[in-house]
């Protein structure tokens, strides 16, 4: 039964704090290392806030759908059903700015809604359908990439100081952090983006999964 994905979901929804998710995000980032310590509560509250501050506007603006708010912001929408598993990543959406455009991967998503439907765990998910979870995710980096809000790249930490030069850099997982952020909001979701993505996780690697859940515990929440 510990295997089984309806228990590993239980757990996840119990203990998958939007704050959880975020470090599960910030902790892979390429410049985790360099991040000064005690700083990663205020690199998440800043990922956060750049994350709501875009999704008021644009609910304000646009409104909830993401297919509208993709239609007003005139970013193509396609969907494909092109294999795509880059290593041992599950790709479901991408973004590209010229011109801008978002992907799905219909595989990714139809796999995760089948997956949530077989298990009977849309009530628990509050969805039954992830394609706009990560449409709004995507949404929120070309919001990024045209500058339409103030976004993520403001945070920057030190990487280098050699007397008076100093170089400083962003951290892209903040992007990232807060694209799930108004994804939430702007859906108005019960379960962070990143604990649904456990589904498709367990999918592919059960004991991963399990791992990927105990790990999440150990982060503040
Ligand atoms: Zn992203």
């Amino acid at each position: 039964m510990k295997d089984s994905l309806n228990a590993l979901m239980t757990e996840v929804i119990a203990v998958a704090s939007e704050r959880r998710c975020a470090y599960l995000m910030l902790k892979d980032d390429p410049f985790f290392g360099r991040l000064p310590s005690g700083s990663d509560q205020e690199a998440i509250q800043f990922a956060f806030a750049a994350g709501e501050a875009a999704a008021q506007k644009v609910i304000t603006q646009h409104g909830r759908s993401p297919e509208g708010i993709a239609c007003s912001l005139q970013v193509r929408v396609t969907r494909t059903d092109a294999a795509i598993s880059a290593g041992k990543a599950v790709l479901f959406s991408e973004y590209s700015d010229r011109p801008p455009a978002v992907t799905i991967y219909t595989r990714s998503v139809e796999e995760a809604n089948r997956l949530i439907r077989d298990n009977g765990l849309a009530e628990a998910l509050g969805l039954d359908d992830v394609t706009p979870v990560h449409l709004a995710h995507e949404l929120y980096h070309h919001l990024e990439a045209k500058k339409l809000t103030e976004g993520t790249s403001g945070y920057r930490i030190p990487t280098l100081s050699w007397g008076p030069i100093r170089l400083r850099t962003g951290l892209p997982s903040l992007g990232e952090i807060a694209a799930d952020r108004f994804a939430l909001v702007v859906l108005g979701l019960q379960v962070p983006p990143r604990a649904i993505q456990f589904i498709t996780i367990h999918y592919h690697n059960q004991e991963y999964a399990w791992q990927l859940l105990e790990e999440l515990k150990r982060f503040p929440a």
